[in-house]
């Protein structure tokens, strides 16, 4: 699971999360020269955990930002970082997206990740990752991994040897399997949603996609506008993918020229950082919702968009269907289910929607507030103290 959001591209925001303090400090920067606590403060972070293990090569970082919605839920990252501090810096930026991302999502799941020094071309073993999921076996599922950057399913599959804190395992242990259909799936309700509150009616076919990125997401989100009759533009740097699309009905079209059809719906399903200055400007569409992660460059681009009319379907609201359907696996998986959840996307996407109009701001801004609020008012309904029988060994009551 690639999840992160473009609010926390750059670095670290200020707190907005509810019953939280202000923050001390300004963001995490490249080089950061505050106390891991300090760190801590201003990024709200309940938890970091350093992993070491000398004799495999292990050098970790857990962090836990927020399980007040649930347990935190986050991928695990392989990367050579540069740094610790790059390191650090990575996994507290990704941990905080995924309380936002589950948040909005409206499951009860808060947000972690967990980050390994390393090169995943030549530093993977068996060891190093059954040495990681011992530790996040110590967590007592506070934090459950999945899979992300540099980790592929036969990593996850050591780490489930240790730990049962662990999503998106293999099918044939129970597990869900690729989430990028249901990423897709999810991705047209989102468009669905952006539909509707743009032009009031939400059918598919009657509008056109400009495709960025023929992947695994791309290739799925192509096919399921072909079936509702769109007409759809794609690119993408690998040809097979293009060939692919095209096949299916798609129209290809250069890799600087898909900012520029005609085209009411643009979906970025590739990169991230597409909408930035250069772009912003040549954009013809009238709606930006696709899959790509922090599409974004950053947050004044997203007052561009909305300065320039375009409606925006905030990324990690529109992508969060593979969350959704790892997410299933706490109960069971069910692959009925994980459709029918991921539906929600539509009535997420919709009601950010109507918090931009509520409150008059732009809709990345209104789809963070969304989470905020989501989590302040759950983070309510705790009683102070849940109950449980208490033993008193030894002490008797006079029966006379
Ligand atoms: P992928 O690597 O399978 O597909 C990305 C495609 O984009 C590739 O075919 C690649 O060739 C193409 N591409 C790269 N650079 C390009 C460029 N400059 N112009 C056009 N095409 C380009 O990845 P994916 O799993 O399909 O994910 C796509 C995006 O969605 C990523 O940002 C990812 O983080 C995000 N996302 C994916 C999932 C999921 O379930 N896979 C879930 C949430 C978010």
């Amino acid at each position: 699971m690639n999840a992160e959001d473009s609010r926390f591209k750059k670095g670290l925001q200020p707190s907005r999360l509810a019953g939280m303090s202000a923050p001390a400090a300004e963001p995490l920067e490249e080089s950061d020269s505050r106390s891991l606590f300090e760190i801590m403060h201003t990024t709200e972070h309940e938890q970091v955990i350093y992993c070491n293990n000398n004799d495999v090569g292990l050098r970790a970082i857990i962090a836990i930002h927020n399980t007040v919605l649930g347990p935190a839920l986050g991928g695990l990252r392989m990367w050579p970082y540069g740094s610790e501090e790059e390191a650090l810096k990575d996994v507290l930026r990704l941990s905080r997206g995924m309380t936002y991302k589950a948040a909005v999502a409206g499951l009860n799941l808060g947000g972690g990740k967990a980050v390994i020094i390393g090169d995943p071309r030549k530093d993977k073993s068996e060891a190093l990752f059954r040495a990681l999921g011992k530790f996040v076996d110590t967590l007592n599922g506070r934090y459950i991994t999945a899979e992300d950057v540099g980790i592929d399913v036969n990593d996850m599959e050591f780490i489930f040897q240790e730990t049962n804190n662990v999503v998106g395992v293999h099918q044939v242990h129970g597990g869900s399997g690729d989430p990028s259909p249901f990423t897709a799936y999810g991705t047209v309700q989102g468009i669905r949603a952006a539909l509707q509150y743009r032009f009031g009616d939400e059918e598919i076919g009657k509008y056109r996609y400009a495709v960025q990125g023929a992947g695994h997401v791309g290739h799925h989100l192509i096919r399921l506008l072909r079936e509702e009759g769109a007409k759809v533009f794609a690119t993408d740097i690998n040809e097979e993918a293009l060939a692919d699309a095209v096949e299916m009905g798609a129209e290809a079209v250069g890799l600087d020229e898909i900012y520029e059809v005609d085209a009411e719906v643009f979906c970025p399903c590739a990169l991230g950082a597409v909408i930035n200055d250069n772009t912003i400007p040549r954009l013809k569409c009238e709606i930006v919702a696709g899959a790509a992660n922090n599409q974004l460059a950053n947050d004044a681009c997203g007052d561009q968009l909305d300065a320039r009319g375009i409606l925006y379907a905030p990324d990690y609201a529109v992508n969060a269907g593979g969350l959704m359907n790892v997410s299933i696996e706490f109960e069971g998986y069910n692959e009925e289910r994980a459709y029918r959840m991921t539906r929600a996307i539509y009535y997420n996407v919709g009601r950010i929607f109507k918090i931009a109009d509520r409150d008059g701001i732009p809709t990345w801004k209104a789809s963070d507030r969304m989470a905020e609020e989501r989590i302040e008012i759950l983070g309510k309904i705790k009683m102070p103290y849940m109950g449980k029988p208490h033993r008193f060994p030894g002490r008797e009551r006079n029966s006379a």
